[in-house]
């Protein structure tokens, strides 16, 4: 009996969760830039808007776009949460990503530190994620910091820091948090200020139950999501110790762990892979599918102690 880790058979909706607007420092009209996402075939789309007292590039406020929802498209209300600390940022700010936010999230309070900022963003409800760590050097130390708070998961692929200034990454603090035991998730995003220029190039597909946005949080705190720039996991399953992959067409599949363990298969537009997880020998996996493009899928980890149930 095999069992799904992720599987496109339920409802499976893609979304940005980090984009900007004209109510912070975005180019687009919130209108817009959910017109925009819309028809570029998105199911949900964020206005993760800077919220800091800086008016060169903040609002004080979060923006409720859920006005301009449509029975095929929703927004999440979101925002870039920022507060004095950060080492390595022109301004001394933290980056901290929230999806599912009440909209009447205060701004924080100057003495607030990054790690109360997550604590308080978590206690609302909402999914934190770690952002583009990569972009502003995030020091080891910060991230641990934001990861204790409770921060759910780290950007690894931040789409305007990638073409912009060729700092998009995060694999390497991901797997910093991960081999030190913290359970956290991974998310491709646009951080998009200037849709389309800066727009469609990293994104989550999310299992939920239905687009809605209670929902989409759930599943993406659930982890039952995978990040990527261009392929599609259509499977992920186990058989018993066998981990079956299915995917879009790519040329490699691979299986990375804990430390730098790692198993591949390559060819010439494959769509499924099967690893045996009995000799691999790490506390957590998690998959990565590269196509001819060098466009990537990334699965979450999944934690050996949580399957062997
Ligand atoms: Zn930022
Ligand atoms: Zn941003």
């Amino acid at each position: 009996m095999a069992t799904t880790l992720f599987t496109s058979s339920a409802g499976v909706f893609r979304g940005n969760l980090h984009g900007h607007s004209t109510h912070s420092d975005g180019r687009n009209s919130p209108a817009d830039v959910v017109r925009l996402y819309r028809e570029a075939g998105y199911d949900f789309t964020c206005l993760s808007e800077h919220l800091w007292t800086d008016p060169r590039f903040s609002a004080p406020t979060v923006i409720d776009a859920t006005a301009f929802d449509n029975p095929d498209f929703i927004t999440i209300i979101s925002a870039e949460l920022h507060c004095p600390g950060k080492t390595h940022d022109r301004d001394g700010l933290w980056h901290i990503v929230a999806n599912g936010l009440p909209p009447d999230f205060p701004v924080a309070a100057g003495s607030e530190t990054g790690p109360e900022l997550v604590a308080r963003a978590v206690a609302a409800g909402a999914y934190v994620t770690i952002a583009h760590p990569e972009w502003y050097s995030l020091t080891d130390d910060e991230a641990r910091s934001l990861a204790s708070a409770g921060a759910h998961g780290v950007e690894i692929y931040n789409h305007s820091s990638a073409i912009e200034s060729a700092r998009g990454g995060g694999i390497a603090t991901l797997d910093l948090l991960l081999n030190e035991g913290h359970r956290v998730y991974l998310t491709a995003t646009d951080d998009s200020h200037h849709v389309p220029e800066d727009a469609f190039g990293g994104w989550v597909m999310v299992a939920a139950q239905s687009r809605s946005a209670g929902d989409i949080i759930a599943s993406l705190k659930a982890g039952n999501f995978h990040a990527s720039t261009g392929p599609d996991f259509t499977d992920l399953s186990l058989d018993g110790a066998k981990l079956h992959v299915g995917t879009s067409p790519v040329d490699r599949i691979i299986l990375a762990g804990d430390r730098h363990r790692a198993e591949f298969v390559a060819g010439s537009g494959l769509s499924k892979a099967c690893f045996d997880l009995a000799d691999f020998n790490s506390a957590f996996f998690r998959v990565v599918a590269i196509d001819a493009q060098g466009h990537s899928a990334w699965s979450n980890p999944y934690w050996m102690d949580d399957l062997c149930r």
